[in-house]
């Protein structure tokens, strides 16, 4: 045995079971197949990120109708929280029941609300996080936030007066920051432009590489292996436990193997783990590991106003989700979904992801919008999902639910932004490039012949095999994933150690 446990991955599942565990006593041993992400200028450079995509990767995949595409993703220490936003919302109690939508319900989870608060509760407190607990009038019940929330500039408070002058309910976004608000000359966080989307050079973000693998590797019984992408997991002669993990650059074991390489990796790495006791991947006697792929349904937004040039720097520190549960429109009663502000479009950042416009109407644009990012709940289908073609290439077939839902949120947003004075409110739907919020394709669930993992996700067929990214997620809400990757990883680390314990 090369340890006690393997973790595949060190993103936001992988990096926090890591630190989760680091103090059982237990030999860990983290294989990521990226490496560190290096700390250098173009961290915050538009054009580096966005234009020349240096740290997304390079792979190609293809969708269901076997085009190629460039996959919003990156492979580092730290996983894709090195890129996001560090908006961290905890689902909505109705979020672990079934819900009512246009297109069809989701799932219920096979835990609620409660069962998972405690981990929420230091999820928050791992990840820095910021906010005000009360505001929101649909958040679970909950104590108050580790830190107070990020205040706006003057440009999003003026929009949170006006939606408050209309009734609605605005809110300070929650955010895994780094910051001291209350000594601000102290604070690792400069509260900069280039946050959303780019990898933070003062490590300030609240990432999955500065809060779960650096405090987890400080246990001198946790190694880190970079540049080791694991290639199959290979089962024992009887078929009950994963043996071997088999990697480009050599063979490891031990007596609990834990997956966290994303949820379109994970699958991937299952259905190439097929053999003669799993003819159809690797834990899938179901035949659902790869199936019910869900992403959100996302929006970016550009609201312009005449006249007023918007001067704010950090943007992303307000939300909505007064059209969570249902649309307000009795001819409509299904849910819309959720807004938050988006990180700044500045002129550099425009001109990067629009290079075709002219460089003046993107400046002008960029510096006259205040931005936002809409989102509304995919649902689960068996007919979405992760394949591999005969040459290994990754295929994501997905035609997301809820279109109509979505389009009348960003309606609705236009409507009530055009009332305070934004004469041009401009959207861009996202595609299935954007995989960021990629969910479910390992879901969890009591029954074994419609899940693949059980309530504490470990895979219902193999005795020693854990998943702990987004795949084990049923359904994906409309809220960001992350904050509840962290805590479902917390949770099944400390079942792990009972388990460990009594064993
Ligand atoms: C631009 C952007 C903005 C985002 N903003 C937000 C936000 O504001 N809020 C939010 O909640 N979420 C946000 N997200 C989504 C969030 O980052 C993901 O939901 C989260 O990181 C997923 O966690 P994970 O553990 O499932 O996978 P990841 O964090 O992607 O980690 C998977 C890890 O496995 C490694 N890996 C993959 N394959 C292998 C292999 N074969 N062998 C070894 N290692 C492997 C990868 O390199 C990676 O380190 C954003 C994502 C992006 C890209
Ligand atoms: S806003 Fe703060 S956390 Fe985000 S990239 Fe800038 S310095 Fe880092």
């Amino acid at each position: 045995m090369d340890a006690d446990v393997i973790i595949i991955g060190s993103g936001a599942g992988g990096g926090t079971i890591a630190r989760a565990l680091a103090d059982s006593g237990l030999n860990i041993l983290i294989l990521e197949r990226g490496d560190y992400l290096p700390r250098e200028w173009g961290n915050w450079d538009p054009r580096t990120v966005f234009a020349e995509h240096r740290y997304h990767t390079h792979e190609q995949w293809r969708d269901q109708h076997g085009k190629f595409f460039s996959p919003i993703t990156g492979y580092h220490v730290g996983g894709n929280t090195k890129f996001y936003g560090a908006a961290v919302l905890r689902r909505r109690e109705s979020d672990f029941l079934i819900r009512h939508h246009k297109d069809g319900n989701t799932r219920a989870w096979p835990i609620c609300y409660a069962d998972l608060a405690p981990f929420y509760d230091q999820a928050e407190a791992w990840y820095f996080t910021h906010g005000q607990a009360g505001t929101d009038p649909t958040d679970p019940p909950r104590g108050d936030y580790p830190f107070p929330p990020f205040s706006h500039e003057e440009d999003v408070a003026l929009v949170d007066t006006a939606l408050r002058g209309m009734g609605l309910h605005p809110f300070p976004l929650p955010l895994a920051i780094h910051r001291l608000d209350d000594d601000p000359e102290h604070s690792p966080c400069v509260r900069c432009p280039t946050c959303d989307g780019f990898p933070c050079m003062l490590h300030a973000k609240g990432d999955a590489e500065v809060c779960g693998i650096r405090p987890a590797l400080e246990y001198s019984n946790v190694r880190l292996l970079t540049k080791h992408r694991v290639r199959r997991l290979i089962s024992s002669a009887d078929g009950k436990r994963v043996e071997t993990v088999e990697t480009d650059q050599g063979c490891f074991s031990a007596r609990l193997v834990v997956l966290a390489a994303g949820a379109v990796n994970s699958a991937a790495l299952l259905l190439a783990s097929a053999s003669e006791q799993f003819p159809t991947g690797l834990a899938n006697h179901s035949d659902q590991v790869g199936r019910h792929y869900m992403c959100h349904l996302n929006s970016a937004c550009m609201a312009l106003k005449p006249g007023r040039e918007n001067r704010t720097i950090f943007q992303k520190t307000l939300a909505l989700n007064d059209f969570y549960e249902d649309s307000g429109d009795p001819e409509y009663p299904y849910p819309l979904g959720h807004i938050q502000s988006l990180g700044k479009v500045t002129p550099g950042l425009f001109h990067a992801e629009q290079p075709h416009l002219p460089i003046p109407a993107t400046a002008w644009a960029a510096s006259h919008s205040v931005d936002w990012w809409l989102t509304t709940e995919d649902l689960p289908d068996p007919t979405n999902r992760v394949t591999l073609d005969e040459d290994g290439t990754i295929r994501l077939t997905w035609n997301p639910k809820n279109r109509e839902s979505h389009q009348r949120l960003c309606h609705k947003w236009r409507e009530l932004l055009k009332r305070f004075g934004f004469f041009g409110v401009f959207f861009q739907a996202m595609d299935i490039s954007a995989t960021a919020h990629q969910v479910g394709t390992c879901r969890f669930g009591e029954d074994p012949s419609e899940s693949v993992l059980d309530p504490f996700c470990k895979a219902h067929d193999l005795e020693n095999l854990y998943v702990v990214d987004a795949s084990f997620m049923p359904s994906i809400s409309a809220v960001n994933p992350s904050l509840t990757i962290i805590a479902n990883a917390l949770r099944v680390g400390s079942h792990i150690r009972r388990q460990i314990k009594s064993a």
